[in-house]
Protein backbone atom coordinates (compact mmCIF):
# COMPACT_ATOMS: atom_id res chain seq x y z
CA UNK A 1 0.00 0.00 0.00
CA UNK A 2 1.26 3.68 -0.72
CA UNK A 3 2.09 5.77 2.16
CA UNK A 4 -0.07 8.03 3.64
CA UNK A 5 0.52 11.64 2.19
CA UNK A 6 0.52 13.72 5.70
CA UNK A 7 0.60 17.12 6.79
CA UNK A 8 1.40 19.21 9.59
CA UNK A 9 0.01 22.20 10.90
CA UNK A 10 1.76 23.85 13.38
CA UNK A 11 5.20 23.25 13.58
CA UNK A 12 6.39 24.15 16.96
CA UNK A 13 8.25 22.22 20.32
CA UNK A 14 5.85 18.82 19.96
CA UNK A 15 6.38 18.81 16.54
CA UNK A 16 10.16 19.14 16.20
CA UNK A 17 10.71 17.08 19.45
CA UNK A 18 7.93 13.94 18.97
CA UNK A 19 6.28 14.20 15.77
CA UNK A 20 8.58 14.65 13.20
CA UNK A 21 10.97 11.77 14.57
CA UNK A 22 8.28 9.43 14.86
CA UNK A 23 6.44 10.20 11.11
CA UNK A 24 10.52 9.47 9.72
CA UNK A 25 10.41 6.16 11.10
CA UNK A 26 6.77 4.96 10.27
CA UNK A 27 6.80 3.80 6.53
CA UNK A 28 2.96 3.78 6.42
CA UNK A 29 3.24 7.82 6.63
CA UNK A 30 4.69 10.42 3.72
CA UNK A 31 5.86 13.80 5.56
CA UNK A 32 4.61 15.91 2.56
CA UNK A 33 4.05 19.70 3.36
CA UNK A 34 3.56 21.68 6.69
CA UNK A 35 1.33 24.94 7.18
CA UNK A 36 3.24 27.57 10.26
CA UNK A 37 3.28 30.99 10.68
CA UNK A 38 7.16 30.63 11.42
CA UNK A 39 7.48 27.39 11.45
CA UNK A 40 8.91 25.25 8.66
CA UNK A 41 10.31 21.76 7.89
CA UNK A 42 13.46 21.08 6.05
CA UNK A 43 12.64 19.51 2.65
CA UNK A 44 8.91 19.72 2.54
CA UNK A 45 6.74 22.59 1.12
CA UNK A 46 5.71 25.29 3.78
CA UNK A 47 2.51 26.92 3.46
CA UNK A 48 1.84 30.08 5.80
CA UNK A 49 -1.97 29.20 6.28
CA UNK A 50 -3.48 25.51 5.87
CA UNK A 51 -5.77 26.92 3.51
CA UNK A 52 -3.03 27.85 1.16
CA UNK A 53 -1.48 24.64 1.55
CA UNK A 54 -4.73 22.66 1.08
CA UNK A 55 -5.27 24.50 -2.10
CA UNK A 56 -1.80 23.59 -3.72
CA UNK A 57 -1.10 20.18 -2.21
CA UNK A 58 -4.39 18.28 -3.23
CA UNK A 59 -2.50 14.92 -2.93
CA UNK A 60 -2.36 15.39 1.05
CA UNK A 61 -4.13 12.31 3.00
CA UNK A 62 -4.06 13.27 6.28
CA UNK A 63 -3.19 16.43 8.56
CA UNK A 64 -1.77 16.07 12.25
CA UNK A 65 -2.97 19.46 14.29
CA UNK A 66 -0.39 20.62 16.83
CA UNK A 67 -1.01 23.99 17.43
CA UNK A 68 -2.59 25.51 20.71
CA UNK A 69 -5.79 23.66 21.61
CA UNK A 70 -7.61 27.28 20.94
CA UNK A 71 -6.86 27.24 17.35
CA UNK A 72 -7.62 23.52 16.50
CA UNK A 73 -11.04 23.75 15.60
CA UNK A 74 -11.21 26.31 12.41
CA UNK A 75 -8.21 24.24 11.08
CA UNK A 76 -10.10 20.65 11.56
CA UNK A 77 -13.40 21.49 10.64
CA UNK A 78 -11.31 22.86 6.81
CA UNK A 79 -9.61 19.65 7.00
CA UNK A 80 -12.11 17.18 7.06
CA UNK A 81 -14.32 19.20 4.85
CA UNK A 82 -11.43 18.80 2.20
CA UNK A 83 -11.67 15.06 3.15
CA UNK A 84 -8.77 14.92 5.05
CA UNK A 85 -7.90 12.62 8.20
CA UNK A 86 -7.13 14.20 10.90
CA UNK A 87 -4.96 13.48 13.85
CA UNK A 88 -5.46 16.16 17.13
CA UNK A 89 -2.70 16.84 19.72
CA UNK A 90 -4.08 16.26 23.34
CA UNK A 91 -6.40 18.20 24.37
CA UNK A 92 -8.37 17.59 21.39
CA UNK A 93 -9.65 21.24 21.25
CA UNK A 94 -10.83 24.07 23.60
CA UNK A 95 -14.25 22.99 24.11
CA UNK A 96 -16.70 19.78 24.69
CA UNK A 97 -18.87 21.30 21.93
CA UNK A 98 -16.93 21.68 19.44
CA UNK A 99 -14.82 17.89 19.34
CA UNK A 100 -18.46 16.67 19.10
CA UNK A 101 -19.16 18.54 15.91
CA UNK A 102 -15.66 17.56 14.11
CA UNK A 103 -16.23 13.63 15.30
CA UNK A 104 -19.66 14.63 13.40
CA UNK A 105 -18.00 15.93 10.87
CA UNK A 106 -15.75 13.54 10.36
CA UNK A 107 -18.66 10.51 10.37
CA UNK A 108 -20.08 12.33 7.24
CA UNK A 109 -17.01 13.11 5.41
CA UNK A 110 -16.00 9.06 5.59
CA UNK A 111 -12.71 10.51 6.94
CA UNK A 112 -10.65 9.32 10.24
CA UNK A 113 -10.76 11.53 13.57
CA UNK A 114 -8.11 10.77 16.27
CA UNK A 115 -8.19 12.60 19.26
CA UNK A 116 -4.89 11.10 20.50
CA UNK A 117 -3.54 11.10 24.20
CA UNK A 118 -0.21 9.79 24.11
CA UNK A 119 0.40 9.13 27.67
CA UNK A 120 -2.11 6.21 27.38
CA UNK A 121 0.68 4.74 24.93
CA UNK A 122 3.27 5.41 28.18
CA UNK A 123 4.92 2.14 28.57
CA UNK A 124 3.54 0.74 31.33
CA UNK A 125 -0.08 2.07 31.14
CA UNK A 126 -1.42 -1.22 29.86
CA UNK A 127 0.19 -3.27 32.64
CA UNK A 128 -1.34 -1.01 35.35
CA UNK A 129 -4.46 -1.40 33.73
CA UNK A 130 -4.04 -5.05 33.77
CA UNK A 131 -2.74 -5.17 37.20
CA UNK A 132 -5.86 -2.88 38.74
CA UNK A 133 -8.54 -5.29 36.61
CA UNK A 134 -6.84 -8.31 38.54
CA UNK A 135 -7.77 -7.52 42.08
CA UNK A 136 -9.94 -4.81 44.29
CA UNK A 137 -9.13 -1.01 44.27
CA UNK A 138 -9.28 0.63 47.44
CA UNK A 139 -8.29 4.53 46.54
CA UNK A 140 -6.28 5.95 43.89
CA UNK A 141 -3.81 9.11 44.53
CA UNK A 142 -2.58 11.22 40.85
CA UNK A 143 0.23 13.37 42.17
CA UNK A 144 1.43 15.55 39.16
CA UNK A 145 3.42 18.09 39.96
CA UNK A 146 6.28 19.67 38.18
CA UNK A 147 7.89 23.35 36.86
CA UNK A 148 6.40 25.22 34.54
CA UNK A 149 8.91 27.45 33.74
CA UNK A 150 11.16 24.47 32.97
CA UNK A 151 8.30 22.87 30.61
CA UNK A 152 6.40 25.69 29.21
CA UNK A 153 8.97 28.50 29.05
CA UNK A 154 7.18 31.63 27.01
CA UNK A 155 3.75 29.82 26.47
CA UNK A 156 1.53 32.47 26.52
CA UNK A 157 -1.68 30.23 25.26
CA UNK A 158 -0.75 28.02 27.68
CA UNK A 159 -1.79 30.54 30.56
CA UNK A 160 -4.77 32.01 28.75
CA UNK A 161 -8.43 31.26 28.57
CA UNK A 162 -8.73 27.77 26.69
CA UNK A 163 -5.03 27.20 27.06
CA UNK A 164 -5.75 24.82 30.45
CA UNK A 165 -3.27 26.21 32.76
CA UNK A 166 -2.20 23.26 35.20
CA UNK A 167 -4.65 20.90 33.02
CA UNK A 168 -2.31 20.95 30.33
CA UNK A 169 -0.29 18.19 31.61
CA UNK A 170 -2.59 17.17 34.32
CA UNK A 171 -5.29 16.12 31.01
CA UNK A 172 -1.94 13.46 30.46
CA UNK A 173 -2.92 12.07 34.28
CA UNK A 174 -6.57 11.92 33.66
CA UNK A 175 -6.30 10.37 30.61
CA UNK A 176 -4.49 7.46 31.65
CA UNK A 177 -6.68 7.41 34.81
CA UNK A 178 -9.93 6.83 32.68
CA UNK A 179 -7.80 4.31 30.83
CA UNK A 180 -7.06 2.36 33.61
CA UNK A 181 -9.39 2.16 36.06
CA UNK A 182 -12.17 -0.63 35.41
CA UNK A 183 -15.26 1.55 35.85
CA UNK A 184 -15.68 5.11 35.45
CA UNK A 185 -15.30 8.13 37.87
CA UNK A 186 -16.84 11.56 38.39
CA UNK A 187 -15.76 14.66 40.18
CA UNK A 188 -17.40 15.46 43.72
CA UNK A 189 -15.63 18.68 44.65
CA UNK A 190 -12.55 20.56 43.33
CA UNK A 191 -10.22 24.10 44.18
CA UNK A 192 -8.83 25.65 41.24
CA UNK A 193 -5.83 28.05 42.34
CA UNK A 194 -5.54 30.75 39.73
CA UNK A 195 -2.70 33.42 39.54
CA UNK A 196 -4.47 36.66 39.65
CA UNK A 197 -2.72 38.06 36.57
CA UNK A 198 -3.72 34.77 34.32
CA UNK A 199 -6.56 32.84 33.33
CA UNK A 200 -5.82 29.43 33.65
CA UNK A 201 -4.76 27.79 36.97
CA UNK A 202 -1.70 27.09 38.16
CA UNK A 203 -2.80 24.17 40.50
CA UNK A 204 -5.61 22.32 40.96
CA UNK A 205 -6.48 19.87 44.05
CA UNK A 206 -9.98 17.51 42.57
CA UNK A 207 -11.58 15.04 44.55
CA UNK A 208 -13.40 12.28 42.36
CA UNK A 209 -15.34 8.72 42.97
CA UNK A 210 -16.86 5.84 40.94
CA UNK A 211 -20.44 4.10 41.43
CA UNK A 212 -18.74 2.14 44.06
CA UNK A 213 -17.51 5.25 45.93
CA UNK A 214 -13.66 4.40 45.15
CA UNK A 215 -12.04 7.61 46.32
CA UNK A 216 -9.46 8.86 43.65
CA UNK A 217 -7.59 12.17 44.49
CA UNK A 218 -5.76 14.31 42.07
CA UNK A 219 -2.85 16.59 42.55
CA UNK A 220 -1.61 19.23 40.35
CA UNK A 221 0.38 21.95 40.63
CA UNK A 222 2.64 24.23 38.38
CA UNK A 223 5.08 25.28 41.59
CA UNK A 224 7.06 22.03 41.96
CA UNK A 225 10.95 23.06 41.88
CA UNK A 226 13.59 20.05 42.23
CA UNK A 227 12.50 16.53 42.04
CA UNK A 228 9.11 16.16 39.51
CA UNK A 229 6.16 13.56 40.03
CA UNK A 230 4.11 12.43 37.57
CA UNK A 231 2.58 9.54 39.51
CA UNK A 232 -0.50 7.54 39.91
CA UNK A 233 -0.58 5.26 43.44
CA UNK A 234 -3.13 2.96 43.87
CA UNK A 235 -3.76 0.98 47.41
CA UNK A 236 -5.58 -2.29 46.30
CA UNK A 237 -6.04 -5.90 47.80
CA UNK A 238 -2.99 -7.17 45.95
CA UNK A 239 -0.95 -4.29 47.46
CA UNK A 240 0.37 -0.64 46.50
CA UNK A 241 1.05 -0.06 42.89
CA UNK A 242 2.85 2.74 41.68
CA UNK A 243 2.77 4.34 37.79
CA UNK A 244 5.69 6.56 37.79
CA UNK A 245 7.28 8.59 35.57
CA UNK A 246 4.03 9.19 33.94
CA UNK A 247 3.32 6.12 32.95
CA UNK A 248 7.16 4.57 32.09
CA UNK A 249 7.82 2.36 35.41
CA UNK A 250 5.25 0.53 37.24
CA UNK A 251 5.82 -1.27 40.77
CA UNK A 252 4.15 -3.50 43.03
CA UNK A 253 4.77 -3.20 46.70
CA UNK A 254 8.13 -1.28 46.07
CA UNK A 255 9.31 -3.93 43.36
CA UNK A 256 9.62 -3.14 39.78
CA UNK A 257 7.32 -4.93 37.35
CA UNK A 258 7.32 -3.72 34.40
CA UNK A 259 9.71 -0.73 32.29
CA UNK A 260 10.62 -0.44 29.07
CA UNK A 261 11.72 2.31 26.84
CA UNK A 262 9.19 5.22 25.53
CA UNK A 263 7.66 4.76 22.41
CA UNK A 264 4.64 7.13 22.80
CA UNK A 265 4.56 9.25 19.78
CA UNK A 266 5.40 6.54 17.66
CA UNK A 267 2.12 4.30 19.01
CA UNK A 268 0.16 7.41 18.72
CA UNK A 269 1.10 7.17 14.21
CA UNK A 270 0.91 3.47 14.46
CA UNK A 271 -3.21 3.89 16.04
CA UNK A 272 -3.83 6.61 13.51
CA UNK A 273 -2.57 4.83 10.16
CA UNK A 274 -4.96 1.65 11.79
CA UNK A 275 -7.79 3.88 12.07
CA UNK A 276 -7.49 5.21 8.46
CA UNK A 277 -6.85 1.86 7.39
CA UNK A 278 -10.08 0.72 9.41
CA UNK A 279 -12.17 3.53 8.26
CA UNK A 280 -12.56 4.74 11.93
CA UNK A 281 -12.40 7.15 14.27
CA UNK A 282 -11.20 7.25 17.60
CA UNK A 283 -12.35 10.07 19.69
CA UNK A 284 -12.60 9.65 23.37
CA UNK A 285 -12.98 13.24 25.09
CA UNK A 286 -13.04 11.46 28.89
CA UNK A 287 -10.53 13.50 29.98
CA UNK A 288 -11.21 16.84 28.74
CA UNK A 289 -14.48 16.35 29.85
CA UNK A 290 -13.30 16.11 33.53
CA UNK A 291 -11.59 19.10 32.77
CA UNK A 292 -14.52 20.79 31.89
CA UNK A 293 -16.42 19.54 34.80
CA UNK A 294 -13.06 20.71 37.01
CA UNK A 295 -13.99 23.94 35.59
CA UNK A 296 -17.91 23.87 36.50
CA UNK A 297 -17.51 22.36 39.73
CA UNK A 298 -14.71 23.48 41.22
CA UNK A 299 -13.62 26.61 43.84
CA UNK A 300 -11.42 29.24 42.75
CA UNK A 301 -9.18 30.32 44.22
CA UNK A 302 -7.05 33.21 44.03
CA UNK A 303 -3.06 32.95 44.22
CA UNK A 304 -0.07 35.15 44.10
CA UNK A 305 0.61 36.69 40.47
CA UNK A 306 3.08 34.55 38.14
CA UNK A 307 6.01 35.76 36.27
CA UNK A 308 7.97 33.79 33.79
P1 LIG B 1 4.03 25.63 20.86
O1 LIG B 1 5.40 25.24 20.41
O2 LIG B 1 3.89 26.82 21.75
O3 LIG B 1 3.04 25.84 19.64
C1 LIG B 1 3.06 25.05 18.48
C2 LIG B 1 2.96 25.94 17.25
O4 LIG B 1 1.61 26.38 17.11
C3 LIG B 1 3.78 27.22 17.35
O5 LIG B 1 5.12 27.00 17.03
C4 LIG B 1 3.07 28.13 16.38
O6 LIG B 1 3.62 27.95 15.07
C5 LIG B 1 1.63 27.63 16.41
N1 LIG B 1 0.83 28.62 17.12
C6 LIG B 1 1.11 29.21 18.31
N2 LIG B 1 0.17 30.12 18.60
C7 LIG B 1 -0.71 30.10 17.59
C8 LIG B 1 -1.88 30.83 17.30
N3 LIG B 1 -2.30 31.80 18.10
N4 LIG B 1 -2.56 30.53 16.17
C9 LIG B 1 -2.12 29.59 15.33
N5 LIG B 1 -0.98 28.89 15.53
C10 LIG B 1 -0.30 29.14 16.65
O7 LIG B 1 3.31 24.42 21.61
P2 LIG B 1 3.72 22.89 21.76
O8 LIG B 1 4.45 22.74 23.03
O9 LIG B 1 4.27 22.34 20.51
O10 LIG B 1 2.24 22.30 22.03
C11 LIG B 1 1.27 22.24 21.02
C12 LIG B 1 0.22 21.21 21.42
O11 LIG B 1 0.89 19.96 21.67
C13 LIG B 1 -0.51 21.58 22.72
O12 LIG B 1 -1.85 21.23 22.63
C14 LIG B 1 0.21 20.74 23.78
O13 LIG B 1 -0.63 20.40 24.87
C15 LIG B 1 0.59 19.50 22.97
N6 LIG B 1 1.73 18.79 23.52
C16 LIG B 1 2.87 19.45 23.85
C17 LIG B 1 3.93 18.76 24.47
C18 LIG B 1 5.23 19.43 24.85
O14 LIG B 1 6.07 18.78 25.47
N7 LIG B 1 5.47 20.67 24.50
C19 LIG B 1 3.81 17.40 24.72
C20 LIG B 1 2.66 16.74 24.32
C21 LIG B 1 1.62 17.45 23.72
P3 LIG B 1 3.68 29.21 14.04
O15 LIG B 1 4.04 30.43 14.83
O16 LIG B 1 4.71 28.81 13.05
O17 LIG B 1 2.28 29.30 13.47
Amino acid sequence: MSPINLAIVGVGKIVRDQHLPSIAKNANFKLVATASRHGTVEGVNSYTTIEAMLDAEPSIDAVSLCMPPQYRYEAAYKALVAGKHVFLEKPPGATLSEVADLEALANKQGASLFASWHSRYAPAVEAAKAFLASTTIKSVHVIWKEDVRHWHPNQDWIWQAGGLGVFDPGINALSIVTHILPRPVFITGAVLEFPENRDAPIAADIHFRDADGLPVHAEFDWRQTGKQSWDIVAETAAGQMVLSEGGAKLSIDGRLTFAEPEQEYPSLYRRFAEIIKAGKSDVDVAPLRHVADAFMLGKRKFVEAFHD
